[in-house]
């Protein structure tokens, strides 16, 4: 399979084994990991979020249940919402998450963005749990004639000491613990010095951060993202 595919079908295993019931895809694109994940039952609010509406709504119809859906029991209420936004911004509609994930999009934010990026996730959503993937620098080598970076978008790519230790920043500042893994295997043999070609950092929110004062309500939310679509099964 992909790579995209491989990065796809560890979210969804994973979401098999922890069962969230509110999931948000951040920098979800045209919505193809959300497309997946609207099979899991236990998952009653599945929000995707990009700065880019025009990607949103390209194939945003494709999450509107198929005659057959309704043909099943109605076990549970699923709703889908699709949001225009960026993540560096903090929308009161997204605390409280138990799963953010984020998939190849933090190697797209400047450096003072990824700043925003980790306050905002950590710090303000503050779900149970995260995942992030990021394209691991060390495979690189790999790629014959490869220079420069993976994409020509890409403001940065990490080998797995950078992004480990962006991550255990990350975990100290605000309450998480981290396990790094990866998809894409190294050539037999170069599996350790080299490492995964899309590395990906699981982050599980600390049992004394749980009442967080960023859960209250408060005078001041706001809701700057924009609702481009909303469907209820
Ligand atoms: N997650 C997608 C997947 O797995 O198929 C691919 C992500 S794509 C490589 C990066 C995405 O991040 C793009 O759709 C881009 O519009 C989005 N993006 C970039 N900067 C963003 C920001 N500040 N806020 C939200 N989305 C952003």
């Amino acid at each position: 399979p992909s790579l995209h595919r491989q990065r796809h079908d560890f979210v969804v295993d994973f979401v098999r084994k922890n069962n969230p019931k509110k999931v948000v895809d951040l920098g979800c694109a045209e919505c193809s990991l959300l497309q997946k994940l609207r099979f899991y039952r236990h998952i009653e609010l599945l929000a995707g979020v990009d700065i880019n509406g025009a990607k949103l709504s390209k194939k945003k119809h494709g999450l509107a249940p198929i005659a057959t859906d309704y043909l099943q029991p109605p076990l549970h209420q699923l709703c889908v919402q699709l949001f225009q936004g960026s993540v560096t911004q903090k929308d009161a509609r997204f605390r409280g998450f138990d799963l953010v994930t984020s998939i190849e999009l933090i190697e797209h934010l400047p450096l003072d963005d990824l700043y925003q990026f980790s306050e905002v996730v950590f710090g303000y959503m503050a779900p149970q749990m995260v995942i992030i993937t990021t394209p691991n620098s060390e495979f690189n080598r790999l790629f014959p004639g490869m220079s420069g970076f993976r994409h020509s978008d890409h403001k940065f790519e990490w080998t797995r000491v950078e992004f480990q230790s962006w991550s255990r920043n990350v975990c100290l500042e605000y309450g998480y613990n981290a396990e790094f893994t990866g998809v894409g295997q190294a050539p037999q043999g170069h599996e350790e010095s080299i490492g995964f070609c899309t590395q990906i950092g699981v982050f599980h929110r600390l049992p004394m951060n749980r009442d967080g004062h960023m859960l209250a309500d408060n005078a001041e939310d706001h809701f700057p993202y924009t609702l481009l679509y909303s469907v209820t099964y």
